[in-house]
C-alpha cells in the first residue's frame, strides 16, 4: 500500500505507493521453531486421515515415547487409536495425548499403502481421527514430491527441473499450515507427496540439485508450474493476484515443445443441473434456473478470465471461480484448463479446450520434451522462468533475517537497520491499542540496500517510501527515511495498512481502508475538508491507479475527509466495525 509523511495538514506528502489490492498472507514462514529450509514438517494423510495407525518396527531399529515428556523407549509393534482426542495405545490399554515415534518402522493406516519410514513423526488426535506430522529433511519431500508430481517423466534433466522448481516453490511459499503446527500438507493444496513411491533414482536427481533454488531479487521464486500449457503460458497475474503481480518470470510466451507431443485438446461436458450444484457449493448463486455459460473476457492467452452464467437473470463469474467450483465438486478432469470455449446443448454445458492445469510457470509435458532433446535443467528453467537465478544462496543480495516476536526483519545492512525491530514493535502495540484489533500474524519487514534496489525490486517510483502486501511491507533504507524525517511515520502507516487489511471485510472498499489507516495515524484526529471527486468510484479509481501524484494526494485528502466525517458522526468503533462487517447500505 501507501506510506505518507503524517502531516497530510500541510501536504508534505512526500511518498505514496501503487495500491494493491492486497490479500493478506502470502505465507512468510515462522522463524526459530524448526530449522526449515532443512527439514520441512508434513502432515501426512492430510485430506484422509485415520482413526488407527499400525507401527512396526525394523527390529531394534525404532523408538517411541508415549508423550511430550516420556522416556523412549524401544517397540516391535504398535497399534493406535484416536478416541476423541486421545491415543488409545492398545497393548497397555493406556491412552495419552501425543505419541512420538522415531528409528526405521512402517506405519500403515489401513486405508493408505504403508509407509517405510526412517523419519520421526508426531502423532496426535483430533475428533476421532489420528494426525501424523512427519519431520524430514528437505530433500526427502523433494524426492517425494516428484514421486508425487512427475509421475511419467522419463528425462533426468526434466525430473532435475523439477527437483528445482519443487524445492524453490516449497521456500518461497513457506510454512502454509504454520498455524496448525506443520509446513506442507501432503496434498496438492501444497504438493502431492508420495514419500512411499520415491524411488533411488528419484533420490539421486534430487541430489544432483542439492540445494539448488532459483532465486529472484534475493528471494526464491515463485515457481508455480503444471501439466500442460497447451502451447502458450499464462502470465502468473491472471492467476496468482496482486501478491505476485510483480513476479516477471511468470509471463505468457508461447511454448513449441510441449505442442510436439500432440494435441493436448480434450473435450466435456457437465449437465445444467449438476453445474449450478457445483456453482452453488462453491458459494456461486445462479438466480433461477441455470440457462447457458458463455464466455464473456479472456486473458491475453486466450484462457478464459470471466463467464456470464444466464439464470433467470445473468451472472458474471470469474473463469478461475467457475473451474475450481466444477473441479472440487464434480472432478478435475472436466475442465482440465481454463483454456475453452463453451457452448449449450440441450441440458448440457460441453467444453472444448486444450491444455491442462492453470498454464503458469513450468509446463511439464513441455519440460520433459525438452529434456528428451537434450536440454539441460539449467535451459528448462531459463526458459520458464525467464529472469531467475539458479544457485544455492540468494543470487544478487544477501538477506540476513533478524526477529522478534512480532517481526521479522529481512536486511541486507543489519547494523543500519536493527533498531527497526523494536520500533516496528512498538508501533505495532500502538496500533492495536488505537483500533482495538490484534495483529494475526508478525510483520515482515525486508528493507532494501538502496533505493534504486527498492525502486527495482518493487517496480515503485522513488517517491514511494514503502509498500505493504499482506504481512510484508517493503521499505526504502532506514537511513534514508531517518534523514527525510519520515521513518516513523512511514512505519507506522504501512503496521496500520496490515492490521487494517487483516480485519477488514473481503471487497470493503479502498477509500474505507486507506481513510481509516490515514485517520488513525494522525497525531490528533482533526476532521479535515476534501471531497475533489465527484464519485465514490472515482475515488476508488484514483486509489486504485493514480494518473498522478498530484491526483493520489488528492485521492488520499478525500478519503481522510470522508472517514473523518464518519468517525466525526459515528465514533471510531463504529469505523473500525463497519470495516470488519461493511459499510451499511447508504453509506
Ligand atoms: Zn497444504
Ligand atoms: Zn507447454
Amino acid at each position: 500500500m501507501k506510506a505518507i509523511a503524517t502531516a497530510l495538514m500541510v501536504m508534505s506528502f512526500l511518498w505514496a505507493a501503487d495500491l494493491a489490492l492486497s490479500q493478506p498472507g502470502t505465507g512468510s514462514r515462522p522463524v526459530g521453531q524448526h530449522d526449515f529450509p532443512h527439514t520441512v514438517r508434513v502432515r501426512l494423510w492430510y485430506l484422509h486421515p485415520s482413526p488407527t495407525l499400525k507401527l512396526v518396527a525394523d527390529p531394534g531399529r525404532a523408538r517411541v515415547r508415549k508423550c511430550a515428556s516420556c522416556a523412549e523407549t524401544g517397540f516391535a509393534a504398535l497399534t493406535l487409536r484416536a478416541v476423541g482426542s486421545r491415543i488409545q495405545i492398545e497393548a497397555d490399554k493406556s491412552s495419552t495425548q501425543d505419541v512420538h515415534v522415531a528409528g526405521t518402522y512402517r506405519v500403515s493406516p489401513g486405508s493408505a499403502p504403508t509407509l517405510k519410514a526412517d523419519f520421526p513423526i508426531d502423532i496426535r488426535a483430533n475428533e476421532g481421527h489420528l494426525l501424523v506430522t512427519a519431520s524430514m529433511p528437505m530433500d526427502e519431500y523433494i524426492a517425494g514430491v516428484l514421486a508425487g508430481e512427475t509421475g511419467t517423466f522419463k528425462s533426468d534433466e526434466a525430473l532435475k527441473a523439477m527437483a528445482v522448481t519443487a524445492r524453490t516453490y516449497a521456500m518461497h511459499f513457506g510454512s502454509r499450515h504454520a498455524l496448525d503446527g506443520f509446513d506442507f500438507c501432503d496434498s496438492t493444496h501444497c504438493q502431492n507427496l508420495r514419500i512411499s513411491d520415491a524411488t533411488p533414482r528419484l533420490r539421486k536427481i534430487v541430489e544432483a540439485t542439492a540445494s539448488e533454488v532459483l532465486w529472484y531479487d534475493g528471494e526464491p521464486a515463485a515457481t508455480y508450474y503444471h501439466a500442460n500449457c497447451g502451447g502458450t503460458t499464462e502470465d502468473g497475474r491472471f492467476i496468482l493476484g496482486n501478491d505476485e503481480q510483480r513476479a516477471p518470470y511468470l509471463k505468457q510466451h508461447s511454448d513449441t515443445y510441449c505442442v510436439r507431443n500432440g494435441t493436448s485438446q480434450w473435450g466435456s461436458e457437465v449437465s445444467k443441473h449438476e453445474l449450478q450444484r457445483a456453482l452453488a457449493a462453491e458459494g456461486v448463486n445462479v438466480p433461477g434456473q441455470l440457462r447457458s455459460v458463455t464466455v464473456l473476457q479472456r486473458t491475453p492467452s486466450g484462457r478464459v478470465e470471466f463467464v456470464t452464467v444466464a439464470g433467470s437473470h445473468s451472472i458474471i463469474v470469474p473463469g478461475l471461480t467457475f473451474r475450481s467450483a466444477i473441479g472440487h465438486n464434480i472432478g478435475w478432469d472436466r475442465l482440465k484448463s481454463n483454456w475453452y470455449d463453451v457452448q449449450v446443448q440441450g441440458d448440457k454445458i460441453v467444453f472444448h479446450g486444450r491444455g491442462s492445469g492453470h498454464g503458469v510457470g513450468l509446463c511439464q509435458v513441455g519440460a520433459e520434451v525438452m529434456g528428451e532433446e537434450g536440454r539441460s535443467y539449467r535451459e528448462i528453467l531459463a526458459f520458464y522462468y525467464p529472469g531467475t537465478r539458479l544457485g544455492v544462496s540468494a543470487q544478487g543480495t544477501q538477506w540476513q533475517q533478524l526477529s522478534s516476536e512480532d517481526v521479522v526483519l529481512f536486511t541486507t545492512h543489519p547494523e543500519r537497520d536493527h533498531l527497526l525491530l523494536p520500533l516496528a514493535t512498538r508501533l505495532m502495540h500502538e496500533a492495536e491499542e488505537n483500533t482495538g484489533l490484534v495483529y494475526i500474524s508478525s510483520a515482515k519487514l525486508k528493507v532494501y540496500a538502496t533505493v534504486a534496489a527498492f525502486r527495482d525490486a518493487t517496480g515503485e517510483p522513488g517517491w514511494v517510501a514503502a509498500s505493504t502486501r499482506g504481512n510484508t511491507i517493503r521499505m526504502q533504507p532506514s537511513d534514508v527515511l531517518q534523514d527525510a524525517g519520515t521513518l516513523e511515520t512511514t512505519l507506522r502507516h504501512e503496521l496500520l495498512h496490515m492490521l487494517i487489511e487483516e480485519h477488514a471485510k473481503p471487497g470493503t472498499a479502498l477509500w474505507l481502508r486507506e481513510g481509516l489507516v490515514l485517520y488513525l495515524a494522525q497525531p490528533n484526529g482533526s476532521t479535515r475538508t476534501g471531497g475533489n471527486f465527484e464519485s465514490i468510484s472515482a475515488l476508488e479509481k484514483a486509489l486504485r491507479s493514480p494518473a498522478s501524484e498530484q491526483q493520489m494526494r488528492e485521492a488520499y485528502a478525500d478519503a481522510l475527509a470522508r472517514v473523518s466525517k464518519l468517525v466525526a458522526q459515528n465514533g471510531r468503533e463504529t469505523l473500525i466495525r463497519w470495516l470488519q462487517e461493511g459499510l451499511p447500505p447508504g453509506q
